[in-house]
């Protein structure tokens, strides 16, 4: 049974085992959105040097953000993830957040104000 975030990231790498081929086959030339994070998982990425944001501390995201006088820019509705490799390879393969794991399946707002579960079909 799963009971914890990490056995669930540990079954979703079972089912996806090959996805970073896929993402080499990408048009898309960066992983991009925000990248958000799950408080149990944000030790794991402070512990790997990098940047997490906290919007009104309760929304947790990779920092993809560009500084503007000092300040990030938030406003950036698509940043890229900086921690995608020239190679198209994911930098943090083994410690990819949960939301890069369940890709291509996202959960998304359509135009009838309702939130749905996605299969994003240009995904590889
Ligand atoms: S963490 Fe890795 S898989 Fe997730 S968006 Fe960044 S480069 Fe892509």
């Amino acid at each position: 049974m799963i009971s914890t975030l990490q056995q669930l990231k540990k079954e979703l790498r079972i089912f996806f085992p090959d996805i970073s081929e896929s993402c080499k086959r990408c048009e898309y030339p960066e992983c991009k959105g925000y990248i958000t994070l799950f408080e149990e998982e944000i030790d794991e990425f402070l512990d790997l040097d990098i940047e997490v944001v906290a919007i009104n501390e309760e929304v947790y995201l990779i920092n993809n953000f560009e500084e503007k006088n000092g300040e990030l820019n938030l406003s950036e509705i698509s940043p890229k993830c900086k921690l995608r490799c020239a190679n198209g390879k994911c930098g943090i393969h083994n410690h990819k957040p949960y939301i890069c794991l369940i890709y291509p399946i996202m959960i998304e707002k359509y135009q009838d104000g309702k939130h749905y579960w996605c299969f994003h079909k240009l995904c590889q």
